[in-house]
């Protein structure tokens, strides 16, 4: 299967200890797509929030 990531929609995030909060409005967001355990290692997250449903990607820090 091939994934095609649009990088001018979403922004990346890194994924810390809390639990991942919409970086627009700070609302919980849900894990959409997880793709974690792929080479892409990364989450798509979706805001819970119906007012902002701001969908973002959410990376592992590498460092
Ligand atoms: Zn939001």
């Amino acid at each position: 299967m091939k994934i095609i990531v649009t990088l001018n929609v979403a922004t990346y995030y890194l994924m810390t200890d809390q639990p991942t909060t919409c970086p627009v409005c700070g609302t919980r967001t849900e894990i959409i797509s997880d793709f974690y355990h792929t080479l892409l290692q990364l989450q798509i997250n979706e805001c819970l929030n119906g007012n902002c449903k701001h969908v973002f990607f959410e990376v592992e820090d590498q460092l």
